[in-house]
């Protein structure tokens, strides 16, 4: 039941789903809360779509597949330039939304809106991407020639942490190759995705090519399982992007799972302290340490370790924390008390299994927003690979920092992590840079860069437990995932007749 307005009640609004062209009232008894999570208030109520309603959403992308798919591409790309004009208009607009219901700073959820433009600016470019390859006379009379053609029905799952951005790495580029698409965002932070459907609306898209339906397990399955749902692409945490891959494939689906992440940047004796200092603190404590490529782990080679942890230490006690909504803090709240609790776990276990706990940020208060969901910068020197705090991911602002002796142990450290998403190297050294982006087994390395994320013409994946599926998000990798090869070859009549050739035809 919603709470009776008052003043000092924010009253929670429903959250629609968008389906065929229109916002849709759930019609399922199950609910979640959205919350403020600077305030921590519950602002909204999303609904957990029902198996009908996801259903009704796949149908609605199906019937909308042979119009689209057969829409010259100039066409599409006419309508995601508006979609662009329209996400510039209303720029501050989604960032304050996605503040609201993330907690991030706005100056960082503005950030997290243009890199998702961007993408949709690589899409616009959709005429040129899926031009194919032609071969005049493969054989006398006969020419070949290769086209990449749409999927069919696409479907993208995502993650709390990047409510524009992340969708926005999928159904603009789905979409620009011909194909519909249904979206089941976050349950945490929904509100954006229905945003973006109805710009898309404004944009000039038909009814039923973008649909977003919200929910949990049940939105998920329906998607993994219908025969109507071609390609499945999905980013969260490894458990989850696992079991999607193999529900998904197993089901016949072309899938991309991007999971989870512990990403280095490992600091070389001869670097650049300070650059290596600002790179940490902004690389690990941005966005309250919730993202895919933030870093968590320092590696200190040699003798850099103390100077490093000195000057880290000072950083993170003075970290600027506050409503991202206000002011420009250094860092916002996290997403959720739930959130919280579990990053706040991660440090007590830190703490019990032998890290030198040098900055605590537990229980950090803020002034007004003492109900808000918190934490301050937590710093944890002398971690050891078999400790829980090096192995999973924290997915808060906790840096730690390993010391090894060498270069190699640095990289040895490295290849044995299971994920391999990002990675970063802090040198002057050309020599040891070359050396370790070839052998580092992660799928973005940084050279003094901490936080590698291609441009929306390269394409963003990782290695190992990071990556489940052959593709990379979005840039070329996306044109491929969401398109498949068709190769034409062609003869025209000309009057000479062979006969039935029984033998495999080759060139003489
Ligand atoms: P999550 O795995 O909990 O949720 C991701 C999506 O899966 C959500 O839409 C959620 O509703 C759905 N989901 C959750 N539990 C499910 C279940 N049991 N069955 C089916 N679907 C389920 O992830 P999150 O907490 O929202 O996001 C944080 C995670 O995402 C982190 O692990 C982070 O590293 C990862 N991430 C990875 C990348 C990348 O590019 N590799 C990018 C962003 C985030």
């Amino acid at each position: 039941m919603n709470k009776p307005a008052t003043k000092d009640t924010i009253l929670p609004k429903e959250i629609t789903h968008f389906v065929n062209g229109s916002e849709v009232r759930g019609n399922s008894d199950r609910f979640g809360d959205v919350f403020n999570p600077a305030l921590g208030e519950v602002t909204g109520r999303v609904p957990f779509a029902t198996e009908a309603e996801v259903s009704a959403a796949i149908e609605a992308a199906h019937k909308a597949l042979p119009a689209w798919a057969a829409t010259p591409p100039l066409k599409r790309a006419r309508i995601m330039f508006k979609f662009k004009e329209l996400i510039e208009r209303d720029m501050d607009k989604l960032s304050a939304i996605l503040t609201s219901e993330h907690g991030k700073v706005l100056s960082d959820a503005r950030g997290e809106v243009i890199r998702g433009l961007e993408v949709v600016e690589f899409a616009c470019g959709i005429p040129q991407l899926l031009k194919g390859e032609y071969t005049e006379q493969i054989g006398t009379g006969i020419d070949s020639y290769s086209v990449r053609q749409p999927l069919g029905v696409c479907a993208g799952i995502t993650p709390f942490n990047f409510p524009v951005m992340v969708p926005m790495w999928m159904f603009p580029i789905s979409i620009a190759c011909g194909n519909t698409f249904v979206l089941k965002p976050s349950e945490r932070d929904p509100s954006a995705s229905v945003y973006l459907a109805n710009l898309l609306k404004e944009a000039g898209l038909p009814e039923g090519v973008f649909n977003v339906v919200h929910g949990d397990k049940v939105a998920v399955d329906t998607l993994l399982n219908d025969a109507r749902v071609s390609a499945i692409s999905f980013v969260g945490s490894t458990p989850i992007a696992e079991y999607v891959y193999r529900t998904g494939t197993a089901a016949g689906k072309r899938v991309q799972a991007l999971g989870g992440a512990k990403n280095h940047l490992v600091v070389m004796p001869d670097a650049d302290l300070d650059q290596a200092v600002d790179a940490l603190t902004g690389a690990a404590y941005g966005s309250s340490g919730e993202r895919c490529m933030a870093i968590s782990v320092g590696v200190a080679v040699g003798n850099v370790a103390d100077k490093l942890v000195e000057k880290l230490a000072i950083r993170a006690k003075s970290l600027k924390i506050d409503n991202g909504a206000e002011g420009n803090p250094d860092m916002g709240p996290l997403v959720t008390r739930q959130h919280l609790d579990k990053v706040s776990g991660y440090v007590d276990k830190g703490a019990k299994e032998g890290a030198t706990l040098v900055v605590d940020g537990r229980g950090h208060k803020v002034e007004s927003h003492e109900k808000g969901f918190f934490i301050g910068g937590c710093l944890f020197d002398n971690v050891k690979p078999d400790m829980t705090i090096y192995k999973e991911e924290i997915f808060g602002p906790v840096l730690s920092i390993v010391r090894v002796p060498d270069f190699e142990s640095a990289v040895n450290l490295i290849n044995a992590h299971e994920f391999g998403n990002g990675v970063s190297l802090f040198t002057r050294d050309g020599d040891a840079a070359r050396e370790f982006s070839t052998r580092i087994q992660i799928g973005m390395v940084g050279i003094n860069v901490p936080i590698p994320v291609p441009m929306a013409f390269h394409s963003f994946g990782g290695w190992k437990r990071s990556l489940f599926g052959d593709h990379y998000a979005y840039g070329p990798e996306g044109v491929r995932f969401y398109t498949r090869l068709k190769t034409v070859t062609s003869r025209w009549p000309t009057g000479i007749r062979k006969g039935a050739e029984f033998v495999m035809p080759t060139m003489k």
